[in-house]
């Protein structure tokens, strides 16, 4: 039974779907003005390491993340004192292309960096600029309801009708009238009011008609209003980084639940996040590496996956290049096994053992259940690893068939692409020869052996016992 933290009641619970076998999930996606970096990559890997273990319970998710391709403000900006410049806009303008186009390539970059990190696809990515109709809608429902106001063309929320601000990220009004920093505005009845609509200046190139005015909208409304679109009124999961707590979630919370007056969502999920020397990794602050640096320094994808899965989701991760080193090491020996294990045929003696892969099972599903415990689900599958290796070395392994299924649904789980390789029938024939020769001591034989399976492709590895890796060159 699956245990996760929910940041809305500060505890760890058993997960509980709304409706048996079905599970909504909403993922707050990136702002299309720039590469992703791997801190995001980090927030995106939780709520996909949560899919493929729910999926592999059974449960259908419906994953929908949105594409905010219209640039508001976010923590990062309010953080450095941004006032809110439209960051698609501002590199449209700086690179001579239209918003659309801008966004469209960093929407198609992202799409292409999830993919190869191996986070699955959302059923859905809505576009914000294709749901503003929805947006105008459930604002003028909260208009309606009494919890927002227009003043000069601008509609703003207004959080003391909400008794319940504050909820998730403990940010009530009562502490946030000691002082939290706040965007300013004239047009404002509470200075902790946000933004629902706002009126467009004559140069602003991206906006729309609405009853209030041509503008655009504010920060937060398009998670509500894309989520009740395609997932209901109430979701069960919602997920993002720890800096979508507050505001974005707290006010994602206030527009939703009094615009349907059902419960948001039943369990929020964040990720804390990816630090470079003790500072959050971020665009603004420009100590980011994206995949393309990773790619440069020569690691893989796949490792980069492995180092963030070595850190528990709800644990700051302080990225270092020594990190990374020792994920591709663990990345390596996990396919150099999943290579032997393929091309492993028992042998008479084999045949009288059988690696217990239950073991190994119950203890990896204990690890993800205990609120995704990464770290101790990869030592898992390390030891399985180590194990199977000794087991092989000693002639002991009577169902590797069994044992590489094992390895490829926890590998499944966890989104590590294995990278195996099944060696022709026609080199295991020569490295048998050359086993022969070796425990012959007939090393000038055992020599052209190698050179011969070098020339056809492929690297021997010697391991204990004149036994062998084969790997492809
Ligand atoms: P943004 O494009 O800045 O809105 O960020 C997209 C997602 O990445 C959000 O869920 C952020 O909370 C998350 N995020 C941003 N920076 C980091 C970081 N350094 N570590 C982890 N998650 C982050
Ligand atoms: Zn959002």
């Amino acid at each position: 039974m699956l245990k996760i933290y929910n940041t809305l009641t500060k505890q760890k619970e058993e997960f509980k779907p709304i409706n048996p076998g079905k599970i909504g999930m909403y993922t707050c996606g990136p702002t299309v003005y720039d590469f992703i970096h791997i801190g995001n990559i980090r927030a995106y890997t939780t709520p996909d390491v949560l899919r493929r273990y729910l999926e592999y319970q059974g449960f259908e998710v419906r994953h929908i993340k949105n594409i905010t391709d219209v640039g508001h403000l976010t923590q990062d900006d309010i953080d450095q004192g941004d006032t809110g410049e439209d960051k698609i806009e501002r590199k449209a303008l700086a690179e001579k292309k239209t918003p659309e186009e801008i966004a469209r390539f960093y929407e198609d970059a992202f799409r292409e960096v999830e993919k190869e990190m191996n986070i699955l696809p959302a059923q859905y990515f809505p576009r914000a600029t294709a749901h503003v109709p929805q947006m105008i809608q459930m604002i003028e429902r909260l208009i309606e309801k009494g919890y927002a106001y227009e003043k000069n063309g601008n509609v703003f929320f207004d959080v003391t009708k909400f008794p319940e601000y504050g909820k998730l990220s403990g940010n009530t009004l009562e502490k946030l009238k000691v002082g939290a920093r706040l965007e300013e505005h004239p047009d404002k009845r509470n200075p902790w009011d946000f933004a629902l609509w706002l009126k467009a200046p004559k140069e602003h190139l991206m906006k729309w008609d609405s009853p209030w005015s041509v503008g655009y909208p504010g920060w937060h409304i398009e998670c509500s209003a894309m989520s009740t679109e395609y997932l209901g009124d109430t979701l069960d999961i919602h997920t993002g980084g720890e800096d979508n707590i507050f505001p974005h979630h707290e006010a994602e919370i206030a527009q939703s639940e009094c615009a349907t007056g059902q419960k948001f969502s039943n369990y929020w999920i964040h990720t804390r996040h990816l630090l470079v020397d003790g500072e959050k990794m971020s665009k603004s602050k420009g100590n980011f590496y994206t995949l393309a640096d990773i790619k440069k320094k020569g690691f893989s994808p796949m490792a980069l996956r492995l180092a963030i899965l070595s850190a528990h989701y709800r644990s700051q991760m302080n990225f270092t290049w020594n990190a990374l080193y020792q994920a591709q090491a663990n990345l390596d020996s996990i396919n150099n096994f999943y290579n032997r294990i393929i091309n492993y045929a028992p042998s008479e003696s084999d045949k009288f053992s059988n690696l217990t892969v239950a073991d190994f099972v119950k203890n990896f599903r204990e690890a993800l259940d205990d609120d995704l415990n990464t770290p101790l689900a990869l030592s898992v599958i390390l030891e399985l690893v180590n194990h199977g290796n000794k087991l092989m070395d000693e002639g002991l392994m009577g169902n590797p068939a069994e044992v590489k299924k094992t390895l490829e649904t926890f590998a499944k789980i966890l989104g590590l692409r294995l990278e195996g390789i099944v060696v022709p029938q026609e080199i295991i024939d020569l490295a048998e020869e050359r086993k022969e020769a070796r425990t012959g001591k007939d090393f000038q034989k055992s020599d052209e052996l190698r050179n011969k399976i070098d020339e056809m492709g492929y690297i021997i590895e010697d391991l204990k016992d004149n036994n062998y890796l084969i790997k492809k060159k």
